[in-house]
This record gives C-alpha cells, structure tokens and sequence, in this order.
C-alpha cells in the first residue's frame, strides 16, 4: 500500500511525495526543488499543506486498519509451562 501523500509546495508549485506517518503537526521539511523550508500544521492558512494534512490522517487511518486487518491471529506463545507437566517424580 503507498503510504505517501503527495504535498503541492505554496512557492514553486511543484509537487513532492512524503510518508503520511510523518506529516503531522510541528513536522517541516524543505521542497526538494526550490528548497524552501514546508511547513506542517493542520491548521495552516496554506490550503496545499492543508489538504495534505487531511489526505495524511486519512491514509495513516487506512494504514493502522490494514494492520489490524493482516495481523497473524496465532500468536506464538514461547515459554509454556508444558514441559513442567512431563512426570519426573517416578521415584
Ligand atoms: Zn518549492
């Protein structure tokens, strides 16, 4: 599954993709082509990042239920007690 979101940079208008798991708020990062410095904040007067937020939580929702969802059911237990059962008192 593409976990990336693809953000329009407000000067240069070019786009770029970056992880959803990392575009949260306080998150920046410079555009790779003219290198200004992104900021990240759901509440951004820039409707770009805004945009680019909500695709984020989206696709981070979309990621936890995938995981959930193909998560192996049989969890190995390691460490059981089953070999104490073994009768060793046969004196
Ligand atoms: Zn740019």
């Amino acid at each position: 599954m593409d976990d990336s979101v693809q953000v329009k940079c407000s000067r240069c208008k070019s786009a770029f993709r970056e992880r959803a798991r990392r575009l949260q708020n306080g998150y920046s990062r410079q555009c790779p082509t003219c290198e200004v410095v992104v900021f990240f904040d759901e509440d951004s007067p820039d409707a770009n990042i805004k945009s680019a937020m909500r695709t984020a939580r989206r696709v981070r929702k979309e990621l936890r239920e995938a995981e959930a969802e193909f998560r192996p059911r049989t969890i190995s237990r390691r460490g059981s007690a089953r070999h104490a059962t073994d009768d060793e008192s046969v004196a």
